[in-house]
């Protein structure tokens, strides 16, 4: 696909790259391996290993053929797809590898280009540009082992160490949390509710930002808007407006980790047999798949799963180059292919492409000819890359139906609330604290004999806000002391001694803020429904059964 000619380059946004990577040359044996290969020169200079020495002349895997691919993947969860081979060979020059397999075992297992192999960057490049569009002319690629990797080599490029503040939901992934502190960056939450950041929260905080008491102003926003890590939470269109808006007025890049963007689903419907229809019709809404890639119409089946899909991203508004997506294959795939892409900028790739050429040196060659074998037209092709990603997305769809519908069975909504997820792995799961008889919130500076028991207050009372999450106080200083924490860490000892049940509590995912009491704040658990379904009945039923008899002891 090639770009519209009329689009916009990126502005100069080069002023937000961190001064250890401003002057990392380029690595001189890459640069002579390119010389070499463009101009077919006699070499003593690169050392390489001798591919004779390789011990590996053929590798073979199995995929369901793209014919099956049209929207229920369930014979293929079930061993019944039709399938077909695909075999990687040492085929050696003037030797033909038809046998499906579009890399040379040779290649593959060799060292190679520090951004990918140009096969598998132009197929995430079409990919990108049917799920996102493209509106910078110098949009580019760069390949890594997955969102991990990504980001943290996303904070390498821009975080100065010791002088950044990185703004962040105020729940966030813990190891993009941690990869963010090991780069040196101090982090700062921002608010989130049912819909994910709060807008007016993000002004505020860069507008009243004060350089000489908080330090340098954050330029970077390390966000998860779809499907977020550990909330759930998806931002509704207008959010995405209103922060872009945001981070161009205050000149913010936005890192856009964005795993669960294929995986956004339908609203819950509690009907079930409504809800089978739904899903029936949503699996028959791709043109039938056809025998060969190449006769595919993969404009309509992109235009399929971007329509039944909420949200378009953060990358698909950016007309500055500000946005640094960060995508996987781990949701869609396989997480142990340990691929993925970062899309930006030039300038920012070709920065990343010089950390990369430190670090990782090249991607897994291994992984990318398989990746690059299914999105090849010998195979699936972008169009049945999609197709499947389809199928699975609505796999999930059913596994948070079947999750939110035992939650309801299962667990007192007195008790436990929650906003049904609209993407992603996660139910962000409220428990109402002040339910429970030794609940305390008594405000700070108040003598013994006037502090006031705010939980007296709440007893008993069904939550004030729609069930699920609610504006935080994690940015006005803390006006009380509360037990909620020690509440949590007990509750989550009893779920594990008494129901044999495990999950996430909210102070893992918290981003801390100085000299804030945010113990309050910590009445969360993540559930993830990505599970088999026999697991999630048992383990919501230990959880309901554990949660009840935990608030009824005093
Ligand atoms: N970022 C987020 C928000 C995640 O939820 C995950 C999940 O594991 C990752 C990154 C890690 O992804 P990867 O397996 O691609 O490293």
């Amino acid at each position: 696909m090639s770009p519209a000619p009329t689009l916009p380059e990126s502005i100069d946004l080069a002023h937000h790259l961190a001064k250890r990577v401003r002057t990392v040359q380029p690595s001189a044996m890459k640069a002579l391996g390119a010389l070499v290969g463009s101009r077919k020169l006699l070499t003593l200079g690169g050392g390489t290993p001798h591919p004779s020495l390789f011990p590996m002349s053929h590798a073979s895997f199995t995929l369901p053929k793209l014919s099956t691919l049209n929207g229920d993947v369930q014979d293929w969860q079930q061993g019944e797809a039709v399938t077909e081979e695909v075999h990687l060979k040492k085929t050696g020059p003037g030797t033909e590898n038809d046998e499906g397999g579009i890399l040379d075992l040779n290649d593959i297992l060799q060292y190679g280009l520090s951004n990918g192999f140009p096969e598998l960057v132009h197929q995430l490049e079409e990919l990108n540009e049917l799920l996102h569009g493209k509106t910078i002319s110098d949009s580019s690629i760069y390949i890594t082992l997955g969102n991990t990797d990504g980001v943290s080599k996303v904070f390498q490029l821009l975080v100065e160490p010791d002088v950044d503040t990185v703004l962040t939901e105020e729940y966030s992934f813990a190891s993009s949390l941690n990869a963010a502190r090991a780069k040196g960056a101090k982090l700062y939450p921002i608010k989130v509710d049912g819909e994910g950041l709060v807008p007016e929260d993000l002004e505020k905080v860069l507008s009243t930002w004060d350089e000489k008491v908080q330090g340098r102003k954050p330029h970077v926003l390390y966000t998860i808007p779809c499907g977020q890590n550990p909330t759930g939470s998806t931002q509704p269109q207008e959010r995405y407006d209103e922060i872009y808006r945001i981070c161009q007025e205050h000149d913010v890049i936005i890192m856009e980790d964005d795993p669960y963007y294929p995986l956004q689903f339908a609203a819950y419907e509690p009907d079930v047999q409504k809800r089978e229809l739904q899903l029936k019709e949503a699996r028959s809404k791709l043109p039938p798949a056809p025998e060969h890639a190449k006769d595919d119409d993969v404009q309509a089946v992109a235009r399929v799963f971007n329509e039944y899909a909420g949200v378009r991203s953060f990358l698909s508004r950016d007309v500055d180059g500000r946005v640094i997506r960060i995508d996987t294959f781990s949701k869609v795939f396989g997480p142990g292919v340990r691929l993925g892409w970062v899309t930006a900028n030039s300038t920012f790739i070709e920065r990343l492409l010089r950390i990369g050429e430190t670090t990782t040196q090249v991607p897994n060659g291994l992984s990318q000819s398989v990746l690059a074998s299914y999105l090849s037209d010998k195979h699936w092709g972008i169009g049945g890359f999609i197709r499947w990603m389809w199928g699975v997305r609505l796999e999930y769809q059913n596994k948070r139906d079947y999750f939110l519908d035992r939650l309801n069975e299962y667990v007192p909504k007195n008790l436990v609330s929650t906003v049904p997820c609209g993407a992603g792995m996660f139910q962000w799961l409220r428990v109402d604290l002040t339910s429970h008889p030794r609940y305390r919130k008594n405000p700070i500076n108040s003598s013994a004999e006037t502090a006031v028991n705010l939980a007296l207050d709440t007893v008993g009372k069904e939550p004030e806000v729609p069930p699920g999450l609610e504006l935080k106080s994690t940015n006005e200083p803390a006006q009380y002391t509360s037990n909620a924490g020690e509440l949590m860490d007990e509750l989550w000892n009893h779920l594990v001694e008494h129901g044999k049940v495990v999950l996430l509590p909210a102070k893992v995912f918290i981003v801390e803020k100085e000299g804030v009491d945010q113990s309050e704040d910590f009445n969360f658990f993540r559930a993830t429904f990505a599970g088999d379904l026999e697991n999630i009945d048992a383990a919501l039923k230990a959880f309901g059964d554990s949660i009840k008899e935990w608030f009824a002891k005093a």
